[in-house]
Order: C-alpha cells, then structure tokens, then sequence
C-alpha cells in the first residue's frame, strides 16, 4: 500500500463542461457551455497532520445550460456529447446555473455568501481548457465577470497522470538512447487512456456526457490520492484573455462564423 501524503487541499471539485461545437471549427471557436456537471471529493482519513489518501465523492451537481448565440445544436454535437435539443432548450442559462452551482458552494462550506473561501479547495479537470477557455468565453458572452472562486486554485488532472506515468516509467524502464520516454501526446491521451495508464477499469458510462466524464476524471483524482500523490493546483487562467471573434460587449463578430 501507499505511502501517505501530505494534501494541502480538503476539497475537490471535478469539472467537465460539455458546449456547443461545429464539425471541423477547432477550439477557437465561440463555444457556449451546454453542460455543468462537478463531482464533490473530500478526505475520510485526513489527519490533523494534512496526511490523506481516501477520497470520496459526497455529491454531485448537474445542470444542463441553455445556449443564447446559437441555440440550435448542430447534429455533430449532439452525436457528440448525446446532450439533446430539449435538454438544453429547458435549461437556465449560464449565468443562472452559476448562481445555483453557487448555492451549491455555500451549502457545503466552500464560500461563504460574500464568495468568500473558507475551505481550501481546488478544482480539477481534464486538460486545461475547461476554465482556461470555455469558461473564459462563455463569461464574455453572458456579458459577467468571472467568479473569483472559479479562478483561484485549478488542477489539470491529465498532466498529473502524465507526471504519474512518467515517474512510472522512469523508475522502472531504461530510458532510450536520447534519455527520452514516451507517453501519448497531451491531445490523445484521452479519459479512456489514463484510466488504463493507472490501472484502472475501463470508462463507465457514455465518453462526452459532461456528467460521465466528470464521474471518470473523479475516479483518476481518488486513484492517484490512494496511490500517495500530492494533489496539488497547476494551472492558471487569464480571465481576459480574448479571441479574434469577441466584439464588444459580449458581441460574437458574425463575419468570423456567418
Ligand atoms: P469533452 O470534455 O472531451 O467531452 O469535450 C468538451 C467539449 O469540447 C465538447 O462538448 C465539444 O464542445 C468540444 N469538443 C470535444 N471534442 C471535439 C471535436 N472533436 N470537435 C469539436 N469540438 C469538440
Ligand atoms: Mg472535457
Ligand atoms: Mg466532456
């Protein structure tokens, strides 16, 4: 068994947004946040030294957001992620999914009701794009800022099983001649790969339902806890930052997708 680490955080909060997407646009593309679904992890065996290795998932949020630019989703992305056009057109939209995944937060001692932190927790997701960029571009088109809370501590999932795998390999197999060891490029290492990668089964549920993926890259988070790794943030983001179609005040400049 593991040695136990030191876990400077006592909470998770695992991200996997879904959006809308057209076949071929890349990821500069205006997407709009479609699903919001965050698996809640805490500690049972945290000591009043900071040493854990058992995370449990205690809830679960889920909400499905209504599209306002593009309200139609293209047949690509409903192939894609199974999310349907009633779902969404049922749905509240992004700002008001934010206010209740808020309540969410306040209910379980995250913030308090000024947004302020009073637990140390961080969020984790599978790359970095989730917060980094469909966050970031949903927020320009909601016409909101940024909740300060979404930006404060956020852990790429898939670099720490990359660092994981690594250190694996490292201490196990020779390197090659130019001290190199490989592993699936970034893009491709897909859930199902680093689910493998740490030995685990294989994905349960259906790849790009926002909620399965989160409940996958949830299983990653406890499995690299069990095995001893510190869970640590690694990534930030730039509230500010802009892409060629952002016009003003939340405008998507039509000319870039007409
Ligand atoms: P995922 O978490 O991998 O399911 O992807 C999140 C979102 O990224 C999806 O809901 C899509 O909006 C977008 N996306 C993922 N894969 C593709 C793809 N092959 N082409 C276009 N958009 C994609
Ligand atoms: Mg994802
Ligand atoms: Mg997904």
């Amino acid at each position: 068994m593991g040695k136990r680490a030191k876990q400077p955080y006592d909470a998770f909060l695992v991200l996997d947004v879904e959006a809308t997407c057209i076949q071929g646009a890349g990821f500069d593309y205006p997407n709009e946040i479609i699903e919001w679904p965050v698996c809640l992890l805490r500690w049972t065996d945290k000591t009043n030294k900071g040493k854990a290795r058992t995370l449990e998932v205690v809830d679960e949020f889920r909400s499905f957001v209504r599209p306002t630019w593009r309200p139609q989703l293209s047949s690509f992305c409903h192939a894609l992620t199974g999310i349907t056009q009633e779902q969404v057109d049922a749905a509240p939209t992004f700002p008001d999914v934010l206010q209740s995944f808020r309540k969410f937060l306040e209910k379980h001692k995250l913030i308090d009701a000024t947004g302020q932190r009073i637990s140390h927790f961080c969020f984790c997701t599978d790359g970095p794009y989730d917060i980094r960029d469909f966050v970031v571009k949903q927020c320009f088109m909601s016409r909101i800022t940024i909740p300060p809370w979404l930006t404060w501590d956020i852990m790429d999932v898939r670099r720490v099983v990359g660092e994981w795998q690594d250190s694996v390999t490292a201490s196990t197999a020779a390197p090659r001649p130019n001290g190199v060891i490989s592993r699936p490029r970034r893009m491709t290492f897909s859930l199902q790969r680093q689910l493998h990668a740490l030995g685990l089964a294989p994905f349960e549920g259906r790849q790009h339902s926002g909620i399965d993926d989160t409940r996958n890259i949830s299983r990653l988070v406890v499995e690299l806890a069990r095995r001893g790794w510190k869970l640590e943030s690694n990534t930030s983001i730039s509230p500010n930052r802009r892409w060629p179609w952002m016009g003003k005040r939340g405008k998507v400049l039509e000319e870039y997708y007409s």
